[in-house]
């Protein structure tokens, strides 16, 4: 079966470069700079990731063959440009980023499809950028990674992002990181602000905030797409819809025209990057509807292979399976279904 993938990691050497001075400095999080320092340390595990992240080439075509996988839909690696502390060094490592991953598009431009970086430290020069990546790139939408240097998309001074997304009609991937320096403390016992928890709560609490402050009352048309089945949000939404309406009663939240869950109905797709468990797949089916979820594998994260299996394998009927194996993704990406 045809199989996308669309939360599928590279990294480009000006990046890693600029990770390495910063991951050694005292604002790095604690996850990142454990990882970075394996790499640097040249631990196995992370070395081989490294490896495969900064490969876009021939030896990352055959892993996908080998894996089962026909299109990868790439992204810069988190926490991308976003921990870059100099404004206008970030604003260039995104530019080259998407310069590259165009051209590695170009050069196999039916297993490859790309979403653009951004640095939202810069809001105006982030919006130009979305355009360009679309206009001049043929790049197919962008992703964020959680916050930015504390601050989130709900706040005003991003606009000029959201603006920007819904004009150019790319979806955004809302993707992990840890958790704001403001709620870290709370999450470094035990390594918990990393991927198996501190993510998913950083992020799904990101798409709360963009929900209950009215944003896709103002941007109806934006496109919000969440891994890790939704970060756990489509468990949540009948409770989230009753407890809301009491925030509004108390006056601690603004009314909506529509309920929470609504806006994640029509403003949200999931991806199942990093899960493959069969409960929480029918959940947010149910929940959602097939049109709703896509297949990711999070490589070079996760086993892209067990991912393939899952999805190929997991009791569905074959309309539902193909739609979450491929349709969804060519119908938001506008894929050609022949040509990728
Ligand atoms: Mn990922």
């Amino acid at each position: 079966m045809r199989c996308i993938a669309v939360e599928e990691a590279f990294l480009t050497q000006g990046l890693a470069d600029a990770w390495y001075e910063i991951l050694g400095g005292p604002d790095a999080e604690p996850g990142f700079r454990l990882m970075g320092g394996s790499i640097l340390a040249k631990s196995p595990m992370t070395a081989t990731v490294h490896s495969r992240l900064v490969d876009l080439g021939p030896a990352r075509i055959a892993q996908m063959d080998n894996d089962g996988i026909d299109v990868a839909v790439l992204s810069l690696t988190s926490p991308g440009v976003q921990v870059v502390a100099d404004v206008a060094r970030a604003r260039e490592l995104a530019a080259v980023s998407n310069d590259e991953l165009a051209a590695a598009v170009r050069a196999y431009p039916t297993r490859y499809a790309g979403l653009a970086a951004v640095a939202p430290q810069h809001p105006e020069t982030a919006a130009r950028e979305i355009e360009r990546a679309r206009q001049k790139l043929g790049l197919v939408g962008l992703l964020i990674n959680s916050h930015t240097q504390g601050h989130y998309l709900d706040e005003p001074q991003f606009e000029p992002i959201l603006a920007s997304a819904q004009a150019q009609m790319m979806p955004l991937y809302l993707h992990p990181r840890e958790p704001a320096p403001a709620m870290l403390e709370a999450y470094r016992p035990h390594g918990l602000y990393f991927a198996h928890w501190g993510f998913a709560m950083e992020t799904s609490l990101h798409a709360m905030r963009l929900i209950v402050s009215g944003t896709f009352d103002r941007f109806p048309k934006l496109k919000i797409i969440l891994g890790h089945m939704g970060e756990g949000l489509p468990f949540w939404l009948q409770r989230i819809d009753n407890r809301h309406a009491l925030q509004v009663k108390l006056g601690d939240a603004k009314p909506l025209e529509r309920k929470p869950s609504e806006y994640f109905l029509d403003n949200f797709v999931i991806t199942t990057a990093g899960v493959t468990s069969a409960p929480a797949l029918r959940l947010s089916i149910d929940v959602l509807g097939a049109e709703r979820v896509m297949f990711a594998a999070d490589y070079p994260y996760e086993n892209a292979r067990e991912a393939v299996d899952f999805i190929e394998h997991v009791e569905l009927d074959e309309e539902t399976r193909a739609h979450i194996a491929y349709r969804n993704a060519e119908r938001l990406f506008g894929l050609s279904p022949t040509a990728r």
